[in-house]
């Protein structure tokens, strides 16, 4: 049975200090979880370290990077490597999120790399995608949702998709308050995992968990997590702070 998760992205936010301060309120606060749940918090790579020390004291609270190189090592400074983030615990790493494609022009073709790069670390991956305001209103979105799935990750095997994480994202609703409706979710969802089943069949696409991000906060959280292709949430602003962020692991059922 496929796990219900909820992650949050803290993107390029906090201190050393406020990175520990949320991340031991989470563990204090963070009961045991069931088995069909997982909970997740991806810092700033910088704080990946402390926070995985910190994150051991729990018995639930994971710990994913938001981005790692496609190359095992050498000359890219400013970047991190896979075996670097494994060195530190880290078993899971954010792909493709739309803020990367906008502002560090990461492609599906670049991230067909850095995914088989991560798998093959052993690395869980978190590949993010979908569609921009303009896409949405003249209404490829689901031609590009398609696309962007099918290049970066349709050369896998179905075995491989164990280590796959879906995380749909429209760009018109991250961080600007406006959520996709529960309906425009599931709708999308769906369509996901039926590109999925098209290619990998049934019992592949049904085992994949797929999260809706979006601006996903304590009181939308409830309504889009109990459609039934929506598998938890990847959380960016709520993430940031240990009421809203439980509020919105509370709404995992
Ligand atoms: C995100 O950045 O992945 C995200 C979903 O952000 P927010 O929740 O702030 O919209």
């Amino acid at each position: 049975m496929r796990k219900k998760i909820v992650a949050g992205n803290w993107k390029m936010n906090l201190d050393k200090n406020q990175a520990l301060a949320l991340t031991n309120d989470l563990v204090d606060t963070l009961g045991d979880l069931p088995e069909h749940q997982r909970v997740m918090v991806c810092p700033p790579s910088i704080h990946l370290s402390s926070v995985v020390e910190v994150a051991s004291g729990s018995k639930g609270l994971e710990v994913g990077g938001q981005n790692m190189h496609q190359a095992g090592s050498g000359a890219y400074t400013g970047e991190i490597s896979g075996a670097m983030l494994k060195s530190y615990g880290v078993n899971s790493v954010l792909l493709g999120h739309s803020e990367r494609r906008a502002y560090f022009h990461e492609d599906n073709s670049l991230l067909r790399e850095k995914v088989d790069a991560a798998l093959a670390m052993g690395i869980e991956v978190i590949y993010c995608f979908g569609e921009i305001l303009e896409e949405r209103e003249n209404e490829t979105h689901f031609d590009v949702v398609s696309s962007q799935l099918k290049e970066a990750l349709f050369h896998l095997e179905a075995s491989q998709w164990n280590g796959v994480v879906l995380a749909y994202e429209p760009v018109w609703a991250i961080g600007t308050g406006r959520t996709a409706s529960p309906e425009q979710a599931q709708e999308m969802h769906a369509h996901i995992r039926s590109v999925l089943t098209d290619t990998y069949g049934t019992e592949c696409a049904d085992g994949v968990s797929i999260l809706y991000g979006g601006s996903v906060k304590p009181d939308n959280a409830k309504e889009i997590f109990s459609q039934p292709d929506v598998d938890g949430g990847l959380i960016g602003g709520a993430s940031l702070k240990t009421e809203d962020f439980m509020a919105i692991v509370a709404a995992m059922s």
